[in-house]
């Protein structure tokens, strides 16, 4: 199998374990960069990410165009991902979703989105909230549907794993599909926790130091998540 069909088969099957897993519902998307063409991207066309399988993995430049004129419909906020390409040649795949323990952490900025587990060290300190009216104003519908408003969400994210946006979900990168999607999965689960622990008391979080320890060794264990949601996603299929 080529380069290039491994990554649209990996596309495929990360959708569905994000469906399955619970990050992602009728909406939400995840891309991955092409592996030939580091100017271009690969996501599904608009449709729910629990049914794409590899024949509806489409191809965009940086700036959102699909790359064949009459392909079917593209989601509206594709151009999350092509700028967040753009700013971080690091960055692999990209998940945008709106999972709702996270939804939560970006409507309260007295309490911002931290790591409390260590299967979500990455997370780090003081995740960024993107706030959409300070580029566009208080009457957008907030989503990203214009390469400005995705230059703006990726200065928000800057160097960060995860950024947060308000009133919408989150979008979480990756230095490949497996780590992207390891970590919108663990990005919920700590939304969850974190909420869990506030109405208990004040939680003791990771350190940064902890935090960035402990991302080594989970970097070290991915396959062994993705081989078990691959699993599930495929039986429920
Ligand atoms: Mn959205």
């Amino acid at each position: 199998m080529s380069e290039l069909a491994t990554v649209i088969d990996d596309l495929a099957v990360a959708n569905r374990i994000l469906f399955h897993q619970g990050v992602v519902d009728g909406f939400g998307h995840i891309s991955a960069r092409h592996p030939e063409r580091a100017d271009r991207f690969l996501l599904a066309r608009n449709m729910a990410p629990g049914q794409v399988t590899r024949a509806d993995i489409q191809e965009y430049e940086l700036d959102g165009t699909p790359v064949d004129p009459a392909g079917p419909k593209p989601y509206l906020e594709r151009f999350i991902h092509g700028e967040l390409f753009r700013a971080r040649p690091d960055v692999m795949a990209v998940v945008h979703s709106h999972s709702p323990s996270v939804v939560v952490f970006s409507t309260v900025p007295s309490q911002p989105l931290r790591a409390i587990c260590h299967m979500s060290g990455f997370i780090g300190e003081n995740t960024p909230v993107f706030e959409i009216r300070d580029t566009a104003g208080s009457a957008t519908d907030l989503l990203i549907r214009t390469p400005e408003l995705g230059v703006a969400l990726a200065d928000s994210l800057g160097e960060r794993p995860v950024v947060l946006m308000r009133g919408h979900g989150s979008t979480v990168v990756g230095e490949s599909i497996r780590q992207a999607v390891f970590r919108a999965v663990y990005t919920e689960v700590n939304a969850k926790l974190q909420a869990d622990a506030l109405r208990l008391g004040s939680p003791v979080y990771l350190t940064a130091e902890e935090g960035a320890a402990i991302t080594v060794t989970n970097n070290g264990q991915l396959d062994r998540a993705w081989n078990l949601w691959r699993e599930l996603a495929e039986a429920a299929a």
